[in-house]
This record gives C-alpha cells, structure tokens and sequence, in this order.
C-alpha cells in the first residue's frame, strides 16, 4: 500500500516545542497519523514530491487543543440551572435531571453534542468523567476524536453501577475493550474526596498501578470539602490521600481553589498534576486555583472547561485566555502566565498530564498528527504583530477552520466531516424537551 502524505501550507506553525518558536513560509508533513516533517516551503518539492499539497493562506496551524477536565454529556444540561449556589444547584437541578436522565442513549447524544463543540473549536482531545464511559468512548471513536475516558468510581448508586464493586467491574471492563484503541485510554476516575470510600481509594491506588493509568479526581473545588473531611476523616483531603498513596504524580487534581502555601510545596513535592478549570471555579465561586505559585514551584498545570453545566461553553480559546488573565489578576503580577505557557497549558501540558506527551501536545516529527489551522487573518486578529499572543488574546474559537486528529481531516473549512449536524441538533432537541419537563416537574 503506498503511505497517503500530506503537506499543510499555512502562513504560520506554532509547534509549542520549542517554547516560543513561530515558523513562518513552511510545511507541515504527516505520513498517515504522524508528523513526519516540518520543512521549509521551498524544500518541499524535493523532500516530499508525492504530498498532497493543502495551501492554508493566514492560518496558523497549532496543536489541536487539550480539554483536561471534561463531563461530556452534561452538555445537554447547558443552561439548565444557572445562578445558583453549588449544592442548590447539584441537589435541586442537576442530580435530579441525571437520576431520571442518564442511560446510554442519553450519554451518547450528549457526547456527541460536545465532540461536535469540541471539535469545531479546536479541541482535539478530551479527559472525560462521566457514567457510560464506554458509550462516550465508542461515541468518540466514531467521530475520529482522541479522547481519555475515566473509569467513574462514587459511592451514590446510579444508572451505570450501583455498588462500589459494580463500578470497578464494569469500569474494569471498559478498560479491557479500550486496550487496543488507537484513539481512546482510561483513568480512574474517582468523583471527590467526599464521595469515595477509603477502601475504594486503596483499590484504586493498586489497581492503577497495575494497569499503570493516572487517576483523575476533583480536588479542593471549595472549602466545605475541607471542614468535611475533618468531620468524616479527622484530616485535611491532601493528608488522607497521602496516606493512601494516592498523592503522586499519577493524580490529576481537578480545580484545587483552595491552597495553603505549604499544599503548594506538597503538590509540587508529589509531582501532582493540576487541571485548572477557571470558568467552572468562579460561575460557582468555589474559589481561585494559584496558578502563578503553582507554576513557579514547577508544578504542571493544564486546562480545562469542566463540563458544560458549570462553565457554560466547552471552548478552550476561552479557557485559555480566561486562566491567562485570571493568573495576572490573582497574583496581581502582569508577567505571570504568559501567553506561550498558557498556550502551552492548553496543549503540551494536558497532555503530559494525561501520559501522552510522547504522542500529542505539540507538532513535532514522530507525533501524532493532532492538528488545527486558525484564520489569523481576520479583521479580529489584525495586525498580527505577535502570533501566539494573538491566539491566546485575540482569538475565538469561531476562528478555527481546519481539525485533523491522527491525521484525519474531522473539520474542513468548518464543517464536521465525520459528523451529522442535523440529527444532533434534531436529538439533542428531543432531550432539551424531556430535560425541561423533568426540571419542571420536581418538587420545590
Ligand atoms: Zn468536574
């Protein structure tokens, strides 16, 4: 069989790796799913005659965009219940919408409802915690995204498991069919400290060892977790989970608002990754995550839109713009977070978070090709003095115009390829009117 080579032509490549390097007048080749080769424009006749040729005039091609904390199929619960304090909402709106709701139907159409978000924003991999996680895998597959899905472990029952041995089994199971997924990984994904058992905690410590997975778990999303903790276990959440053995660079903390500067030293001690999911944070002023002290004690932190109950979009150009701006306010210091790092949160980050680092996060020979192009050259984004600062300032996602994932082409000149725009919005309308009349339907 000969190879398919590709050659994108676009005005700009931002690879993320090296830091801060802006390639201008040249081509990016994949072979199949990989980057093979970023070359000079006038080379590449003579090193790749057999490309097909992709010119991208004023786009900038980056790669595809990393969501670190996502619970796909709440995107059917966008705008449900807004405005509302954290257990208010949860108790009143939307535990009571997924108790009558959630089911592997309900999960598919919501999946697929932000793959399609994602994807047309330039999201080309997701780390997701959901029930179903083998419908939002399958779901995923079949719309050519990459995506990490989490093995939900909670001590509430639910549609998709009711004992805390029924979790394991089927989440063990997930992961067994995923195995030989080019696309799609697992991690354990314990829903919060507060909702799982410690002996579910030690099993989870062995059992991702063993599979050798990292474990995804909400963290530190707002004080009450820490008195709690105190009055159900006589310790701070990061004591507990040290003494499981959980607290090491395996852990992905989700949100993490509330840290002393001694957390600060653990976290960064641990090698704890930080999935900072500001939007989600301040719509339910659960609190800040300190990114800038975090960052400057080499701690990895990366980003995420949480889902899209809480935020309400799942778009990473916003995210991103939003935890840069964020970090300068918080420390009150303009040069903290950057725009190549946080650039560089959105992509690189999640996925050395993720165990990925080898295959995505940034466009380098070897790597998978994980791809998006953005108009630049748009009114919005004139003069382009500085290209990355005009991306993580400047830019909306509506600006994005081209998705490959593994090199396949999911969005060209923003249609959804592999995708049906139609029966989404005609299904994710049949779930807005059953969703609408459960919410009404609750006693208040
Ligand atoms: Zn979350």
């Amino acid at each position: 069989m000969v190879e398919h080579v590709t050659a994108l032509l676009p005005e700009w490549i931002v690879p993320v790796h090296p830091s801060g390097e802006v390639h201008e007048h040249h081509a990016l080749v994949m072979h199949e799913d990989t980057i093979s080769a970023i070359v000079p424009r006038d080379k590449l006749d003579d090193a790749f005659p057999q490309a097909e040729r992709i010119e991208l005039p004023g786009k900038v091609l980056l790669p595809g965009l990393i969501n670190a904390h996502a619970h796909s199929a709440m995107a059917l619960l966008r705008g449900l219940a807004d405005d509302l304090p954290l257990m208010r909402w949860l108790e009143e709106h939307i535990w009571p919408a997924e108790q009558q709701c959630v089911g592997p139907e309900y999960v598919r159409v919501g999946t697929e409802l932000a793959v399609a978000e994602m994807l047309l924003g330039g999201t080309t991999c997701f780390n997701d915690n959901y029930f179903f996680p083998d419908v939002a895998a399958q779901t995923s597959i079949r719309a050519g995204m990459r995506a990490v899905v989490g093995i939900p472990i909670i001590s509430v029952p639910t549609a998709w498991a009711t004992s805390e041995d029924e979790y394991f089994r089927r989440g063990l199971a997930v992961h067994q069919e995923l195995l030989d997924e080019p696309l799609v990984t697992t991690t354990f994904a314990p829903h919060a400290p507060y909702t799982v058992t410690d002996a579910a905690f030690a099993r989870i410590r062995e059992l991702a060892e063993e599979m050798d997975i990292p474990v995804h778990l909400h963290l530190l999303e707002a004080a009450p977790e820490i008195e709690s903790s105190h009055q159900q276990h006589r310790c701070h959440p990061i004591d507990r989970l040290e003494k499981l053995g959980l607290f090491n660079d395996r852990l992905l903390a989700v949100h993490m608002t509330q840290l002393t500067a001694r957390d600060m030293d653990r976290v960064a001690r641990a090698g704890v990754h930080v999935l900072h999911c500001p939007a989600s944070n301040l719509k339910l002023a659960s609190g800040m995550c300190p990114v800038a002290e975090l960052v400057a004690r080499g701690v990895n932190v990366c980003i995420g839109t949480d889902g899209a109950a809480s935020n309400n979009t799942l778009d990473m150009f916003a995210e991103t713009r939003l935890a840069a701006l964020l970090a300068k306010g918080y420390s009150g210091d303009p040069e903290a977070v950057p725009a190549h790092l946080a650039l560089a949160m959105a992509t690189l980050h999640g996925a050395r978070a993720l165990g990925l680092e080898e295959e995505i996060g940034s466009l380098e020979a070897g790597k998978q090709g994980d791809v998006i192009a953005v108009e630049l050259d748009r009114i919005e984004t004139l003069p382009v003095h500085h290209v990355v600062s005009q991306l993580v300032y400047a830019t909306g996602r509506h600006q994005v115009s081209d998705v490959w994932v593994a090199g396949r082409a999911l969005v060209r000149n923003r249609r959804l390829q592999t995708l049906d725009e139609q029966r989404i919005r005609r299904e994710t309308g049949l779930w807005q009117q059953r969703l609408a009349r459960v919410d009404q339907s609750k006693p208040s």
